[in-house]
């Protein structure tokens, strides 16, 4: 403004921007725009998803303010940021999410009613980006949420897959999977930067040559090279100006043609090269737990550990810093071994790229990675053939040659002679044909370790990572995981959060500890009235849901028994399912016999190639055919499989859950998140002293939590001692008649081979002891069925496991990382108006 502008022109600025204003007014005005400007559709003609789309937009842009006036605060302070580095981020639908965060639902809701719309129904238009398997990639998103929300500087770095998790279908009990073509109607949240672009190599040898100083240098001749296009999506906290970005990187070929191949008349080879290049970030891997050792899974890794770490030194020097500081600048966090290739390639970027020399280089690598294990399964654990890994990236083969022989001196100074020591701290597992194993390249190369919950932590350094721990157990720490309430509580349980904020307010959103405050009613008997009609509604809404998608219908009344979460044998859904024919049993016994109705829901998807949990799936969907037919049930039993479990359908399921099922064989969860998403939401717990579920035991109090089975110390002992599910089976009637009941086929219509394979696992081998743990569990659901009998008992310990559910918020694990590990402080957000002014261009 200037003094030459007249009162008019001044009250003319002060009208609020359409891409900013917050009015009602203007977001109405602004949803038109969008509709008219970036659609190119009028209201008559315009589809749900358009309109979606054009809401989508408006909020986009004043995300956009936000995220400019962040990016322009941290080039300017020269900040610390933390890069988070994850092959999955499971980060759910943006759009309410995005409107919680920028405190503008109701005004959105009023705009868009005002237009004649309907706010839940746009909200459902939105296809959830389905870019991970489970617990991991949803932790790097409530991650992402709580590093925003804490004003702390940091850029997811990801792939953007063009397919993500298969959608599923249920076809005849079976799974089916089907192609998530999540960007077909397109994606509002991300800008597309052609120009944010870094070339990957692949393949290919090395030649050694001297420089011109006399310098013994290494150059990569690749066989093919990958180009890497960013794609942003700005993640904005709750009720700050802080907008991070998710940064994901696409693959393309460096060359629309290969010009070569064009001109010698190969028209259709040319293209292929293309087609060949995207194949890269084409396809996520459908696999929780499970390695795939797959050449292209390990490119996938290369490719964008690659990408985002030339990112961070083109950010490091555009701010005219030297790369001897890179450390100071940048915290990069390794979520699980998916991107510990990192390590080396920092290595080779700083000594081959920009002839730093190694020791430096190392003591900078070290200082800028931290590495979070996420499993103690075996079959988890990365390791890459040593002939894959060298032909696919030769040189990194030799720098992690270079990075044991030095780190193996080391060991040796410490443990001299003890061979068999050296040979499981090796980088190399020569047992038998040699690998390059990736939790120990993780761990020499990060200054700090954790696990996931306490449990996991101190199991890691008893088994897996023991010698490492023995040999640097400074560099050993636990961050037990968390999940973000403004997701998991704020938007998928608006009931429960109005009541909670009418108590005590609403700063428990971003400091949950304070949820404390509630136990002060918990003997308030309308207080409690209040909770459980809130908890009758969320049931009764999924209840509608489960009639629309499978036909079943279920009464709100009955207890809700929930198990969602991904299918696989150390889960035991199967466990779930023997108590389930227990208590049929039981009604067939005695048609008349006292029980709680209850209804048992089910949902997860299962690794496409995982054979036995595709039979989970089915076995669940037999079970429920008869049991929900047979008329002696008389509708007290009910078992449903949702289809398609994902974040949006959580979203649906956890507020409407009493019981929630925690039921691994204790000491192969790592940390669960699941469980403290069921206990935000005031369900109580079944639950083995696995994981997270020891430290929310701790929390909730052991009255309010249901526990059963062996502990970890014991399983060990059974199985050191020579486990025999045979026992178990001769000597419980009850077990045994629910077994043979398996076997008779009459879940399978009289087909005895189906189910054949489940059983045989069960009785000769039963690797996660469903066998040592049924009788403890059944008695256990007894214990759950005698205190929900005493509803206002119930009531009271569901409010006792909200109101100490504070520890399990993301923001606290964020702030012990940043503390701990990353050494990052907030960085507080003025919004800048008229930044359009300040960047040099005229308004
Ligand atoms: C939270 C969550 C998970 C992880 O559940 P666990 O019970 O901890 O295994 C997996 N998938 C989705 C969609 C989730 O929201």
């Amino acid at each position: 403004m200037t003094a030459s502008m007249d009162p008019a022109q001044i009250a003319a600025l002060q009208i609020e921007d359409d891409r900013t204003g917050l009015s009602i007014e203007t977001l109405r005005r602004a949803l038109a725009d969008n509709l008219f400007y970036i659609q190119g559709k009028y209201p008559e003609i315009a589809t749900k998803n358009d309109f979606y789309m054009a809401l989508a937009y408006t909020v986009r842009d004043r995300l956009l303010k936000r995220w400019i006036s962040t990016t322009r605060a941290y080039v300017k302070n020269n900040v610390k940021v933390v890069c988070y580095l994850s092959a999955e981020f499971l980060m759910g639908p943006h759009l309410a999410n995005n409107l919680i965060n920028l405190g503008i639902y109701e005004q959105i809701r009023k705009a868009v009613e005002e237009s004649g719309l309907n706010l839940e129904e746009l909200i459902e238009q939105e296809e959830e980006p389905g870019l991970g398997n489970g617990g991991l990639g949803r932790l790097a998103a409530c991650y992402m949420d709580s590093l925003s929300s804490l004003e702390i500087p940091a850029i997811g770095y990801g792939i953007r897959y063009e397919f993500g998790i298969f959608d599923q279908e249920i076809r005849n009990g079976w799974q089916a999977e089907i192609t998530d073509k999540w960007l077909q109607w397109g994606n509002p949240w991300e800008i597309h930067r052609p120009e944010l672009g870094y070339n990957v190599k692949l393949g290919g040898h090395t030649e050694s040559y001297t420089d011109e100083h006399g310098n013994y240098r290494v150059r990569w001749i690749p066989n093919q090279i990958i180009k890497g296009i960013a794609y942003d999506t700005p993640i904005l906290g709750y009720q700050v100006n802080t907008a991070n970005i998710l940064r994901l990187w696409k693959a393309e070929a460096p060359e629309s043609f290969d010009f070569q191949a064009f001109n010698i008349g190969d028209y259709y080879g040319a293209v292929n090269k293309k087609v060949v290049s995207e194949n890269i970030s084409k396809v996520l891997y459908p696999n929780d737990e499970q390695v795939q050792g797959k050449q292209l899974r390990l490119e996938q890794q290369y490719f964008f550990v690659s990408c985002s770490l030339q990112n961070m030194i083109r950010i490091h020097q555009d701010h005219g810093n030297s790369l001897e500081t890179f450390h100071e600048n940048f915290a990069a966090q390794l979520n699980d071994t998916h991107p510990a290739i990192g390590v080396a390639e920092l290595m080779r970027l700083l000594v081959d790229e920009h002839h730093i020399d190694w020791d430096k280089a190392w003591d900078i690598t070290q200082k800028t990675f931290g590495y979070t294990n996420h499993t103690l399964l075996p079959e988890a654990l990365e390791k890459w053939s040593i002939n894959l890994f060298g032909s696919t990236l030769p040189r990194h083969l030799e720098i992690i040659y270079e990075i044991n022989r030095r780190f193996l001196d080391q060991v040796r100074l410490k443990y001299p002679h003890d061979v068999a020591k050296i040979a499981r701290l090796s980088l190399i597992d020569e047992t038998g044909d040699r690998y390059v194993r990736m939790a120990n390249l993780a761990c020499v190369g990060s200054h700090a370790i954790n696990g996931v919950a306490a449990l996991h932590t101190e199991l890691l350094k008893q088994t897996v990572l023991r010698d490492f721990y023995e040999f640097s157990p400074e560099k050993f720490s636990n961050k037990t995981n968390g999940v973000t309430p403004r997701r998991w509580i704020v938007l998928s349980n608006p009931g429960l959060t109005s009541l909670i904020s009418s108590k005590i307010g609403d700063n428990w959103i971003n400091h949950l500890e304070d949820l404390r405050q509630l136990e002060r009613f918990v003997e308030d008997a309308n207080f409690r009235q209040q909770w459980r009609q809130i908890k009758l509604e969320t049931k009764r809404n999924l209840a509608n849901y489960i009639q629309k998608k499978t036909g079943v219908v279920v009464n709100p009344e009955s207890l809700f028994d929930i198990q969602v979460k991904r299918i696989h044998e150390y889960k035991r859904q199967h466990l779930n399912v023997l108590h389930i024919i227990t208590l049929y049993n039981r009604i067939k016994h005695n048609p008349d016999c006292e029980i709680v109705p209850r209804t048992f829901i089910f949902g997860g998807k299962a690794a496409p190639g995982y054979y036995m949990a595709k039979l989970i799936i089915k076995f669940i969907n037999s079970v429920a055919e008869v049991v929900n037919a047979d008329p002696d049930v008389r509708d007290r039993l009910k078992v449903v499989f949702l289809p398609d479990y994902n974040v949006t359908l959580g979203q649906k399921v956890y507020p409407a859950a009493e019981l929630s099922e925690q039921i691994s064989t204790a000491g192969l969860e790592a940390s669960g998140t699941g469980n403290m998403k069921f206990s935000m939401n005031g369900a109580l717990t079944i639950g083995t002293l696995d994981g997270a579920n020891v430290e929310i035991r701790e929390e909730v109090g052991e009255e309010n939590f249901f526990l059963f089975g062996l502990r970890t110390e014991e399983v060990y002992a059974l199985k050191a001692r020579g486990y025999n599910p045979w026992e178990y089976y001769n000597s419980n009637p009850q077990l045994k008649e629910v077994i043979d009941l398996i076997a008779s086929g009459i879940f399978s219509h009289g087909d005895t081979g189906l189910f054949r394979p489940l059983l045989d696992s069960l009785l000769y081998h039963d690797p996660f002891i469903l066998l040592a743990d049924y009788q403890s569990y059944i008695d256990c659901q007894e214990r759950v069925s005698q205190a929900y009998r005493d509803q206002d008992n119930w009531t009271r310990m569901s409010i006792v496991n909200v109101a100490r559910m504070g520890k399990f918020s993301s923001d606290r694990s964020i702030r012990e990382y940043c503390q701990e590990i990353w050494n990052v402080e907030p960085v507080t957000i003025e919004l800048e108006e008229y930044v359009q002014s300040k960047a040099g261009l005229n308004v």
